[in-house]
């Protein structure tokens, strides 16, 4: 559905809804709340229904609580994680996990598997030396003698995870990172609670990870702004593109939020190809993909990062549930975009 009125434009890439100008004002009423969670700020809006301050109340409640109990899971900055305990365990010695974060782990060696590794989930040693991870200080390019001896503690195919959720590592220093798919799961959590309440039409988002259900405060489908992929981009940038989505997610990659220039000037971004072990390096500033739930989105957004335009393309088309929006970054600075051949059906999308 692709109204002829503008409603509320919610940011995908930063994630702040724009205010509606007054003369396009809300018609259902629109609760709405931010709070933060794993280091970036969440999202919650609910419309189509009146729900009481202390129904309210309590939904906030649960959706927190349930995303403490992801951190308690999955998170690489709390020291009693199960990543966290996982990741100083010994080699050879299963560790029964929580159906949750198997959950996550088996999505991730599933895309490791279908992306002949352009996705890894146990990078997390090379990511700290880059300097994007929980163990690092600074953003430095690391000597090759120890980038080379560092990559050798990773490698997707020394971990495994049986059907009894008992997940293993061969090598003592193998470490988990779910920073490419975590938020996405943390965001189909928040929807699961959500639904449980019975709630029908609403938005959530933690960073650039969003997922919608239903119909927007205007009665259409909810219309989300992909940001042009430009240094820091920030709430008063412009946007690339515009989708409607409803019941999907919507994630987005790119190097332009999380890098640092090095002595070269050159652009070092925070997803790491396993294949060199460094910051991916292309023409790719961003990749945007739509997906039924958050997690695939999300997993599939830093997958088709890594793999770039030409792989990446195949790659999706492959995957016959999602979508993507490739913008490349031209010499001349400007920025051009490719959908996938299901990106328009799947997202009435506005160039
Ligand atoms: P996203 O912002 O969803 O694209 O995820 C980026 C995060 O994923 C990084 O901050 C790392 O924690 C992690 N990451 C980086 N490179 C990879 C990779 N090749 N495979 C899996 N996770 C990665
Ligand atoms: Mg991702």
């Amino acid at each position: 559905m692709k109204p002829s009125l503008i409603p509320a434009l919610l940011l995908a890439g930063l994630l702040l809804p724009l205010t509606t100008p007054r003369s396009l004002a809300e018609d259902r009423p629109l609760i709405t709340w931010q709070g933060r969670t794993m280091g970036s700020p969440y999202t919650v809006q609910i419309t189509g229904t009146n729900l009481t301050e202390a129904q309210v109340g309590e939904i906030r409640n649960e959706v927190e609580q349930r995303l403490m109990e992801i951190n308690r899971q999955i998170s690489n900055y709390q020291p009693d994680s199960e990543l966290s305990k996982f990741n100083r365990a010994p080699a050879n010695t299963p560790l029964q996990v929580s159906p949750e974060f198997a959950r996550v782990v088996r999505f991730g060696l599933e895309l490791s598997r279908r992306s002949h590794g352009a996705f890894d989930p146990t990078l997390g040693p090379v990511i700290n030396l880059w300097g994007f991870g929980n163990e690092s200080t600074g953003h430095t390019v690391p000597p090759d003698a120890l980038l080379e001896s560092t990559r050798r503690k990773t490698g997707w195919k020394l971990l495994s995870l049986t059907d009894d959720n008992e997940l293993l590592k061969t090598i003592p220093d193998l470490a988990l990172d779910l920073g490419g798919v975590g938020k996405g799961f943390g965001v189909d959590q928040m929807a699961a609670v959500l639904q449980s309440h019975g709630l029908t039409d609403f938005y959530t988002s933690i960073a650039g990870e969003v997922r919608v259900l239903g119909l927007s405060p205007r009665g259409t489908n909810w219309h989300l702004g992909i940001s042009t992929p430009v240094d820091n981009w920030r709430e008063t940038d412009t946007m690339a593109a515009g989708v409607w989505l409803s019941n999907q997610a919507l994630s987005t990659s790119g190097d332009y939020q999380k890098f640092f220039l090095d002595a070269q000037g050159q652009r070092q971004c925070h997803i790491i190809d396993p294949r060199t072990g460094r910051p991916v390096q292309h023409h790719l500033a961003g990749v945007s993909v739509v997906a039924p739930d958050s997690m695939t989105a999300d997993g599939l957004g830093t997958t088709l990062f890594v793999l770039g335009l030409k792989d990446g393309m195949k790659f999706i088309d492959s995957w016959t549930n999602a979508a993507a929006l490739f913008i490349v970054r031209e010499s001349d600075g400007s920025f051009r975009q490719i959908p996938s051949a299901r990106f328009n059906r799947m997202a009435c999308y506005e160039p």
